[in-house]
C-alpha cells in the first residue's frame, strides 16, 4: 500500500468501461447517488439477516440535510422495517406482551399501567400479571435489594430464565407455541429519560420472545419494556459517548445480533434435524445481559454505596424490624411514592421498610432532619388510614407465620 496516485491510463480505462466505480472526482452526480443508495441498501440487508428477519421490500429513509446523517437511525429504522416484515405480526408488539386472555398484543393488559411494574408472567387465564419492580425482587429474594433504598439509589438486577408462559392452562396460549417469552433480563430502577434530569424513575426489562407459526421456522426476538428503542437512540445521540444510553444502545445492538445469529443456528439445526439446545443458549444470553444492564446504570455510585454497604452493616436495625412495627403508631408509617413501599420509623432513628404486603425489604438509620425532608419533598407522605389497615393486617399474618414456624 503505498499513497501513490494511480497512473492516468488506468484511470481512463476504468471509465471507458462505464459504470459508477470508485468514487472518483469524474463521477456523475447520478452514479454517487445511486453508489450511495446500494450501499445503503446492502447495509439495510445484512441488518435484516442479521436480526434473523426477512428482508423487507422497500424501506423509506428520512434524510435530515440540516445535520450529520446519523448512521444508528438508518440501521435502527432497517431493523424496525425488517421486524415488521415477519409473518407473525398478529402476535408481535414491540413493548407490549402478548395477551392470551384478549388473543392480543394491544389491549390494556398489555402494557404495565405503572412504569416501575414488571412483567412476571401470566394468570391461569392467560392475562399478562405486572408486579412492581421492588416487590417482584423481595419476592424473588434478589441479592443486594436493599440498594434501591441507598442514597444515591443503586439499581439491582434481576433475572428469569424460565419460561413465563409455563403456567397457562391448556386451552390458553395455544396456537402452536405461537408466542412465548423464554425469560428476561431486567433493571432497575432506571431514570425514565436516562439521564436523570426527570427524577422518574422506571423498570427496564429485555426479553427473549419466541414467536412462530405452524410450518415456519422459530424466531427470536428482543423485546425492550420500560423504554422505547427509538428513545434510547435518541438519548444515546445527544449523550457523551461512553455515557449511560450510548451504553445502553450498544448493549441492545449486541442483544439483538447475538439473538439473530441463536435464531440462525436454531433454523439450520431445525431444517438439518440436528439438536440445538434454544433455551440453554438463550439462558446464558440473558444471564450476561443482566450483569451488563447493571453495570450501565451502576458505574458511577457503586464505588460509594460499597463503602456505604459497608458502613451501614454494623448499624443496620434489622434486630427491631418487628417489635418496632408492631409498636409504632399510625403517625410513623410513611409511604415512599418512588417504590410504592411502607417505612416505618421507630425509635432512634430506625426506619424500615415494608412492601404493602408487609413484607421486609431492608431497613436503615435516617440522619437527624432526613425524614422532616424526604415530607418536604413529597418523597415520602403519611400512609393513609387503609394502607395503614391493610400493612397491619399482613403484618399480624406474617407474626403468626413467624411463630408457627
Ligand atoms: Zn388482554
Amino acid at each position: 500500500m503505498t499513497d501513490t496516485p494511480k497512473p492516468p491510463a488506468r484511470r481512463r480505462r476504468r471509465r471507458r468501461r462505464g459504470g459508477p466505480g470508485p468514487t472518483e472526482d469524474g463521477d456523475t452526480l447520478e452514479a454517487r447517488a445511486a453508489k450511495a443508495l446500494a450501499e445503503l441498501a446492502a447495509v439495510a440487508r445484512e441488518v435484516a439477516q442479521r436480526h434473523g428477519a426477512p428482508t423487507p421490500a422497500r424501506l423509506s429513509v428520512e434524510l435530515p440535510l440540516g445535520e450529520r446523517p446519523g448512521g444508528v437511525a438508518f440501521v435502527d429504522a432497517a431493523r424496525a422495517a425488517a421486524e415488521a416484515a415477519r409473518p407473525d405480526d398478529a402476535v408481535w408488539r414491540p413493548g407490549h406482551v402478548y395477551c392470551f386472555q384478549c388473543s392480543s398484543p394491544d389491549c390494556r393488559h398489555a402494557k404495565p399501567d405503572d412504569p416501575q411494574a414488571l412483567f412476571v408472567g401470566y394468570a391461569p387465564t392467560g392475562k399478562p400479571q405486572w408486579l412492581g419492580f421492588v416487590q417482584a425482587c423481595v419476592d424473588r429474594r434478589v441479592d443486594g435489594v436493599q440498594r434501591l433504598y441507598h442514597r444515591p439509589p443503586g439499581v439491582v438486577g434481576l433475572l428469569e430464565t424460565t419460561a413465563l408462559t409455563a403456567e397457562l392452562l391448556p386451552g390458553f396460549g395455544h396456537g402452536g407455541g405461537a408466542y412465548r417469552v423464554l425469560g428476561q433480563a431486567a433493571v432497575g430502577l432506571v431514570p425514565a429519560d436516562l439521564t436523570g434530569r426527570s427524577g422518574e424513575r422506571v423498570a427496564l426489562a429485555l426479553q427473549v420472545v419466541e414467536t412462530r407459526r405452524p410450518g415456519t421456522p422459530v424466531q427470536l426476538r428482543l423485546n425492550i419494556l420500560g423504554l422505547a428503542s427509538e428513545a434510547v437512540i435518541a438519548a444515546a445521540a445527544d449523550g457523551a459517548p461512553h455515557g449511560p444510553p450510548e451504553r445502553l444502545r450498544r448493549l441492545i445492538e449486541k442483544a439483538r445480533r447475538q439473538l439473530g445469529a441463536i435464531t440462525r443456528r436454531a433454523v439450520t439445526a431445525e431444517a438439518r434435524r440436528e439438536a440445538y439446545a434454544v433455551d440453554q443458549a438463550v439462558q446464558s444470553l440473558l444471564g450476561g445481559l443482566r450483569g451488563d444492564l447493571v453495570r450501565v446504570f451502576d458505574a458511577d455510585g457503586r464505588r460509594t454505596r460499597h463503602a456505604e454497604d459497608r458502613r451501614r452493616e454494623g448499624e443496620r436495625p434489622t434486630s427491631n424490624v418487628w417489635r418496632d412495627a408492631r409498636q409504632a403508631g399510625d403517625d410513623r408509617v410513611f409511604h415512599d411514592a418512588h417504590r410504592e413501599t411502607l417505612v416505618v420509623v421507630g425509635p432512634k432513628g430506625r426506619a424500615h421498610v415494608f412492601t404493602a404486603e408487609a413484607r421486609h425489604v431492608t431497613s436503615m438509620r435516617l440522619e437527624p432532619g432526613e425524614l422532616e425532608r424526604r415530607l418536604a419533598k413529597r418523597r415520602w407522605r403519611l400512609a393513609h388510614p387503609e394502607e395503614v389497615r391493610v400493612f397491619r393486617q399482613h403484618l399480624a399474618a406474617s407474626a403468626d407465620a413467624r411463630e408457627a414456624g
